[in-house]
């Protein structure tokens, strides 16, 4: 598959990092964005390369030439004229004639692209777009999907957005199918998000991947500074999915919000003190953070579906007014005794994702190759740690009444003594 490389951005926030060099130039550990970038896509197979250049290209194209020093085929489209970023997509049609991987060049990753491409042709679409959730998601672009992960939504940056949403961004990394390009536009600047891409939405033919995966735009000479820490502590590395991954399962209700009995009014969901402190510690480490929960209430009949998910979006939504963010979430719906007024029949069954039983967890472990030895199940109660124990989990307690491997205070005490 070939792979187009957008390596034409002028990056003029991050200047005062490097002022004289292209943005995919910029070092991390002795070598440039770029190389990195290279370096993990060559590793996975992929190396039939065009990287599209404009402003300063020239010393882009004298450090990598052909690519043949590197371990690939390295093509160059020099853009002379100001195309907007999807203009030189159009003026290499002729060489895109199978679907092909379209990269941003200032982000630095560390992602399992047959992963991703595989899933890409599971579902069949004309483009995938790799998400996943940021530390800033109030200032991002977001992307709304349906269960099938089918994009409904594009929502730009200035486009108004919803009051409670799923933490979802695009990342820069997508695949795209040539017939994309059949499209007629007249402007003579073509933006990829807002021209090409965003019309895909609510046509069916644009997917969301959802990956916990290392992948951060250098925008800022802050973000910059975050990403070499990273590297240097082997994050960036650790996170890609052909890796074994560490996690911290974390119970919702009283561990991440104010416990409440059964919450089933979405203006009852407060978040702890703490708790987003917490998670962004949790983000900053080699683990995943994955919330595991179980929603009787669903079974019970007093909270619908969507309202579980509004409730959970508006959980995503004040944890991201903090900088911080859920990898993932798996929820039981269930409850085993029937005969209740209101009770919705089909999830009142003995099923193997209610905690203390660890099915939620287990399916966490497959999804994102998750290590179970090497992770931690916290919650505020004893089920929280039986679920812990019976996945193989280390666990710990908030609070006392039942000894875990840690039992202290509140989640940021415990996380805190985790890392
Ligand atoms: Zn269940």
């Amino acid at each position: 598959m070939k792979v187009v490389i957008m390596a034409g951005g002028k990056g003029t926030r991050i200047s005062s990092v490097a002022s004289d060099i292209p943005k995919p130039m910029i070092k991390i550990e002795d070598k440039p964005v770029l190389e990195h970038e290279i370096e993990c896509l060559r590793s996975q197979g992929f190396t039939d390369l065009i990287i599209t250049v404009s402003h300063l290209g020239n010393i882009i194209i004298d450090y990598f030439g052909d690519g043949s020093k590197f371990g690939v085929n390295i093509e160059y489209y020099n853009e002379v004229e100001p195309l907007g970023n999807a203009g030189a997509l159009f003026r290499l049609k002729d060489k895109l004639t199978e679907d092909f991987l379209l990269i941003n060049a200032d982000a630095i990753f560390d992602i399992d692209f047959n992963r991703l491409v595989n899933y890409h042709k599971e579902k069949g679409g004309l483009v995938t777009l790799f998400t996943h959730p940021n530390s800033h998601p109030y200032d991002s672009g977001l992307i709304i999907a349906d269960k099938d992960n089918k994009v409904l939504k594009w929502l730009a940056k200035e486009d108004e957005r919803p009051e409670y949403y799923k933490n979802r961004v695009n990342a820069g990394i997508h695949v795209i199918s040539p017939m994309v390009l059949d499209v007629e536009i007249s402007t003579p600047k073509i933006d990829l998000d807002r021209q090409l891409l965003k019309p895909l939405a609510n046509t069916g033919k644009m997917y969301v991947y959802d990956s916990p995966e290392y992948v951060k735009d250098m925008g800022t000479p802050d973000r910059y500074y975050s990403v070499c820490e990273d590297f240097e502590n082997g994050i960036v590395q650790k996170r890609n999915l052909r890796n074994k991954q560490k996690a911290i399962f974390l119970d919702r209700d009283g561990t991440i919000n104010k416990y409440v009995g059964f919450l089933t009014d979405i203006n009852q969901f407060e978040l702890i003190d703490g708790v987003s402190e917490a998670i962004k510690k949790i983000n900053h480490s080699e683990y995943l953070c994955i919330v595991i929960t179980n929603q009787p209430v669903i079974a019970r009949g007093e909270v619908s579906v969507e309202e579980l998910d509004e409730i959970h979006n508006k959980m995503q939504t004040l944890l991201g007014k903090d900088g911080a963010y859920i990898d993932g979430l798996y929820y039981c719906p269930h409850h085993p005794d029937k005969g209740f007024v209101g009770e919705r029949l089909e999830y009142k069954i003995e099923c193997e994702c209610r905690k203390p039983k660890p099915g939620l967890i287990l399916q966490a472990a497959k999804d994102f190759n998750i290590d179970l030895n090497q992770s931690w199940m916290i919650g505020d109660g004893k089920n929280d740690v039986l679920c812990g124990i019976n996945a193989g989990c280390k666990t710990a307690l908030i609070g006392n009444g039942f000894d875990a491997d840690i039992n202290d205070k509140s989640l940021l005490k415990i996380i805190n003594r985790i890392l």
